[in-house]
């Protein structure tokens, strides 16, 4: 015989506000399961039953308790106060179900039973806040980065939702409800109405209304909830109220109606309906989000064939308003005014080539060895490009790679020179390919293993990245540090000759 599991969200505290089915539940269940704070809140409904409660952070060891007397035959009834399935107990204890491998059909009976979470009940002693798009952010950051939950009030806040602040603040984390009140401070005027509502409907309720700027002068803690208002959010005779909209089409102070029922809903009643003001909206972005796309086009980082067909693409697609300039680079440099710059860069890679910006990037030019003849190394090339290509540095990173000890296509005179050679890498660092003083790299390894290639040059590309100055050229980055990824600045090898192939 095997019990049956209700996951039972029992509402704000008091019996008046909990479901006729939470309490149902809790009577049909022979052991009741909670945290120690919840399980007091009813501790007069749950006389004569078997209780098992345990301290915040038990959260895991309830729902495995819970689910082992349910194994032993026992109805039990998990209880999180508010609902089950907001901030409470129902995922956990799917999923701590899902691990033991269970499954809805043939698995243990569950029934999730919805309680009146801390967002409704704390609206309904505010007056009506929360009319409009609202949503719940909890502040706790024991299970969830900060960042996340930084950048979801960001995103909320910005997109003018109503927002229920959750876990607002405890005796450790004092920090977080000063950091929200900042974000919400760069999208909303400190005027906008804010209630605090501390244990709503329990014994030591507690409601403040306040706006963003001054709610920190008021008491705030684990058991309040901050409801932050949107911008048509206002206060009328302490009640804090978020218009729905209705004042657009309606007059709320007369009992006959602008519009008849049959007028509502007609494109002139609501222009700013989507479907109205979107062919607007469109031909408006297409004129505005015009951008200069600046990207390197080739047929590829190993190979230098074109095939005719790739050519006539680009010339297609770049069209006669953009420009295409071939540069020493064995690269074609495309230039346009785009508004459409993500699907100009997607008809590039459908015919086969290889598109990558320009600037202060990683740039990789390998030779084309030998037509693919001398191919072992291609794949490294391949793999650091993926790797890196594109990636933003301090100033364009030139990296040359040549598959064989000749290196034809002059590897060692760029920022990063890599040259195959008797199956392993030579490398050559601060190269400088132009100027009066143009001059080799400096040969800093022979014989680097090909699996040690990729983390030896991550090392000098993380450093680079990290302390070298904009527009720091990297061969006088190289000689300011004096040591760049374990390899030591004037350190000179005998750079011996190679014949082709070797
Ligand atoms: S000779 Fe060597 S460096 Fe030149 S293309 Fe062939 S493999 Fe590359």
């Amino acid at each position: 015989m095997v019990g049956k599991l209700f996951v039972v969200g029992f509402g704000p505290g008091s019996v008046d506000h909990m479901t006729k089915r939470a309490r149902e539940a809790i009577e049909e269940s022979d052991v009741i399961v909670g945290y120690k704070t919840y399980v007091d809140l009813i501790k007069d409904i749950i006389r004569g039953k078997e209780v098992i409660s345990t301290g915040m952070t038990e959260e895991v060891s309830r729902a495995q308790e819970a689910v082992k007397q349910v194994e032993r035959g026992k109805n039990v009834a998990v209880i999180s106060s508010g609902d089950a399935g907001l901030y409470g107990m129902a995922g956990l204890v799917y999923e701590v179900l899902i691990e033991k491998g269970w499954h809805k059909e043939t698995g243990i009976k569950v029934e999730v039973i919805p309680g009146i979470s801390a967002i409704h009940s704390c609206a309904a002693l505010l007056g009506a806040p929360i009319m409009h798009d609202a949503c719940t952010i909890s502040l706790s950051d024991h299970l969830t980065p900060w960042h996340v939950i930084a950048k979801r009030i960001e995103a909320a806040a910005a997109a003018d939702f109503v927002i229920a602040l959750y876990n607002p603040k405890s005796g450790r984390r004092t920090q977080q409800i000063v950091e929200a009140q900042r974000i919400l401070l760069t999208y909303r005027s400190p005027h906008t109405p804010v209630g605090l509502v501390k244990s709503a409907y329990r014994e030591r309720q507690h409601v403040v209304l306040t706006n963003i700027g001054d709610m920190l002068e008021h008491d705030i803690g684990m058991l309040t909830t901050v409801i932050i208002g949107n911008s048509s959010t206002f206060v009328h005779d302490g009640l804090m109220i978020t218009p729905r909209g209705y004042e657009r089409k309606y007059n709320l102070s007369s009992a006959v109606q602008p519009l008849k029922p049959h007028e509502r809903l007609r494109p002139e009643a609501e222009p700013w309906a989507l479907t109205h003001v979107r062919s607007l909206a469109e031909e408006a972005y297409a004129k505005v989000n015009v951008e200069r796309l600046e990207v390197a086009v080739s047929s590829g980082i190993a190979k230098k064939t074109w095939e005719p067909e790739q050519m006539v693409q680009l010339a297609r697609i770049v069209g006669e308003q953009g420009t295409i300039t071939y540069t020493p680079d064995h690269y074609f440099k495309v230039t346009m005014e785009t508004n459409r710059a993500d699907e100009v860069v997607r008809a590039l890679v459908q015919v086969g080539l290889t598109v990558a910006p320009v600037g202060d990037v990683f740039v990789m030019k390998a030779c084309d060895f030998c037509d693919g003849e001398k191919k072992d190394a291609i794949p490294y090339a391949e793999q650091l490009y993926k790797q890196f290509g594109g990636m933003k540095l301090p100033k364009e990173l030139r990296v040359g790679f040549n598959g064989c000890g000749m290196a034809c296509y002059g590897a060692v005179h760029e920022d990063i020179g890599i040259v195959y050679r008797k199956g392993a890498f030579d490398l050559f660092l601060g190269g400088k390919t132009v100027g009066r003083n143009a001059h080799p790299g400096q040969l800093v390894a022979e014989g680097i293993h090909p699996d040690d290639l990729v983390k030896t040059i991550a090392r000098i590309i993380a450093q680079y990245k990290e302390e070298g100055y904009a527009n720091e050229r990297f061969h006088k980055f190289f000689e300011r540090k004096k040591e760049v990824g374990g390899f030591v600045y004037g350190q000179t090898k005998n750079v011996e000759p190679a014949a082709c192939g070797e």
